[in-house]
């Protein structure tokens, strides 16, 4: 708490031009007011100069010497305009005379870079606040002049630092917009490859399959047990090349945004009798119960070849993961807008960790049932995808050592009114 007795007058309270009052408080002589009130100004940071209205320094104080370089006596034999930078100068008593005729408190040249101009010639950032001082003389202007270089250096260096770092973004956003053309670009030239590779293996491997299923049902003469078993053999592993051959043309198509939907009306139930029959021998093999429970028997619009694709992906990556004597089946339900279609299996289940990364390219959880790694982790990428064309989702329902439960929907689209 400040000693009441020490406590100034407010700055309204310095006396209007011929009125009668005195600086101090009741309690202070005046002389001792008038010493603290000089010590105030003296101490003040800011340059504070008294201007009468022909622009002559009636009074400064000891930061306006630091300030501009000038002693208080030199001051005091200028006017405001020595002040000013040599370049504003011609006008700035016209501005003067403008303040003079509708005095108030208010900033100089707000929102202006205000400079000010040393003895020796340098220029100093400044912010100045003008105030009208009515005196006995007349119309004073005080004048508060802050140095604001400090500020403006910091200012200054901010800017510095922020346009390098808006230059090396810009050089860095370039360098990765160069480096994802080239992945891109390489991505293309990729899938172009894996394209036409696939194509150029698929016609041999056609010739390779026809022609031993012709010798596998002796048209040319019979084949001994072990002639038989070998035919077998190969037979089976073109097929399962073959396969593979289309998952990779399938991926390297749909990465490069090649697939295209062949869509029409056909009977779903049909398609799925077809695939069911199709996976029907791998099943038994494992004395699998493979049943189809759906119940849905209208046409469906769609790409019959991709519809059976999918089933037959999901189907057969059940009776894959399904010990021997577990069961397999698929049913359905019609949804307002669609159909959806769930894939079901009691077999080894998969972690929900991995329930979401399955449908990444080439993530295999673990071994089949037959305790080996079978296929290239691309059918259920390829499967989401495809269903994903056809404008349906896929997820997965499982739990491990329970089974798995794959659901897919198809919105049931009409073909295009003509
Ligand atoms: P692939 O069958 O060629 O390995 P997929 O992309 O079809 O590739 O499947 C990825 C992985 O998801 C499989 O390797 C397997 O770990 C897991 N998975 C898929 N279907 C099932 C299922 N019905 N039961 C258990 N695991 C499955």
């Amino acid at each position: 708490m400040p000693d009441p007795k020490l406590v100034f007058p407010k700055p309204a309270a310095i006396p209007e031009k011929g009125a009668n009052a005195s600086l101090e408080s009741k309690s202070i002589p005046e002389t001792i007011a008038e010493k603290r009130f000089r010590n105030l100004l003296e101490a003040a940071p800011d340059a504070i100069l008294e201007v009468d209205s022909s622009g002559r320094i009636m009074l400064a104080n000891e930061s306006a010497e630091k300030i501009f370089g000038y002693t208080r006596e030199e001051l005091y034999s200028l006017t405001v305009e020595d002040l000013v930078p040599a370049a504003m100068r011609s006008g700035h008593s016209r501005h003067r005379d403008s303040y003079v005729s509708s005095p108030q408190v208010r900033p100089m040249g707000s929102g202006l870079d205000l400079q000010a101009q040393r003895k020796d010639g340098s220029l100093i950032p400044v912010e100045i606040s003008l105030s009208p001082n009515r005196v006995d003389e007349g119309l004073r202007v005080i004048a508060v002049v802050r140095d604001i270089s400090a500020r403006k250096q910091i200012e200054q260096r901010l800017r510095a630092i922020q346009e390098q770092f808006n230059a090396e973004l810009a050089t860095k956003n370039e360098l990765l917009e160069a480096r994802n053309r080239d992945v891109e670009q390489a991505n293309r030239l990729k899938s172009e490859f894996l394209a036409s590779m696939s194509h150029e293996l698929r016609t041999p491997l056609h010739t390779i399959i026809g022609f031993t299923e012709l010798m596998a049902e002796e048209v040319e003469g019979t084949l001994n047990d072990k002639q038989k078993r070998f035919l077998g053999h190969v037979l089976q592993d073109s097929r399962h090349l073959l396969q593979l051959i289309n998952e990779i043309l399938d991926i390297s198509k749909i990465e490069a945004g090649k697939l295209e939907l062949n869509v029409g009306t056909f009977d779903f139930a049909t398609c799925l009798d077809e695939v069911m029959a199709g996976i029907h021998q791998q099943a038994a093999a494992k004395q699998i119960h493979l049943e189809n429970k759906t119940t849905f028997r209208d046409p469906v619009y769609a790409d019959r070849l991709r519809i059976k694709e999918i089933l037959y992906n999901l189907l057969s990556n059940a009776v894959k993961f399904t010990p021997n004597g577990g069961s397999v089946w698929v049913e359905s339900r019609t949804l307002d807008h669609g159909l959806e279609i769930s894939v079901c299996d009691t077999g080894m289940g998969i972690a929900e960790s991995d329930q979401e990364s399955i449908f990444d390219k080439f993530y295999q959880v673990g071994s089949t049932t037959k305790g080996t790694r079978e296929g290239t982790g691309l059918g259920l990428p390829i499967t989401k995808k495809l269903v994903e064309l056809h404008g349906g989702k896929i997820h997965v329902a499982s739990k491990p050592g329970q089974g798995s439960r794959f659901t897919f929907t198809l919105p049931l689209l009409g073909p295009p009114s003509l």
